[in-house]
């Protein structure tokens, strides 16, 4: 069985993921934390971001594994440094490519085989797993999304957090492959008004509620 979630920067997916994961017994996958490890990949050997092709044959020369701790890159152990701001910025620009995402794609789909899996991401419902059993988009308002993420970086201003995810927000809907957006079958979920245990029960309902 797989259950995605996507939605915008700062709605909570990763943490409701990783809780409704734990709470079913399915592993989980935090797609974003591959395009983060990539982008930190990128930054650390100064590569063009715009540049397709560079990126590509970047990708192909790493060895990504994703476990619950962040994402192992080449044998080293990337956490913190994937949360970055830059890396924030970075990991959007590097996912605008059709040909970085087809390889993340495939990657995603290995992870996935034979295993009861929720994953997190943009486009995981629309293009990863298009026949998910479950699909969420979960959403919630610039302002709380902003706030939440300040409360996780408090050395930043709040006002310039809610400017970064807007503008993350555009780049990612804005792109021709895998753009944010609301996949067929999908069911909204907006946790502006509630909290990270009721977003959970209000997904863990949905999911008990498939045949
Ligand atoms: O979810 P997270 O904020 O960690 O994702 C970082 C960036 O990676 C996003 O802004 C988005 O551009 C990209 N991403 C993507 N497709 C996914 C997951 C993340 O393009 N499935």
């Amino acid at each position: 069985m797989k259950i995605t979630i996507d939605g915008p920067a700062g709605a909570g997916k990763s943490t409701v993921a990783r809780a409704l994961a734990r709470r079913l017994g399915f592993s989980y996958l935090d797609s974003g934390a591959l395009y983060r490890a990539l982008a930190w990949a990128a930054l650390g050997q100064g590569a063009d971001l715009d540049g397709e092709e560079g990126l590509a044959r970047l990708l192909d020369s790493l060895e990504l594994r994703p476990d619950q701790a962040g994402v192992w890159v080449n044998g080293t152990l990337v956490t913190s440094a994937l949360r970055r701001p830059d890396v924030d910025e970075a990991a959007s620009r590097v996912a605008r490519h059709p040909a970085v995402r087809a390889a993340m794609v495939r990657l995603q789909r290995q992870l996935g085989e034979g295993v009861d899996m929720i994953a997190d991401g943009r486009d995981i419902g629309s293009v990863v797993w298009p026949d998910a059993e479950v699909k969420i988009f979960l959403t919630a308002s610039l302002a709380k999304r902003a706030a939440r993420r300040a409360l996780e970086q408090p050395q930043e201003d709040q006002g310039q957090i809610a400017q970064a995810i807007a503008e993350r927000d555009a780049h990612d809907a804005e792109r021709p492959v895998g753009a944010l957006l609301i996949a067929p079958g999908a069911i909204v979920v907006d946790t502006s008004e509630l909290s990270v245990e009721e977003t959970v029960e209000r997904l863990a309902e949905i999911v008990e509620a498939v045949p």
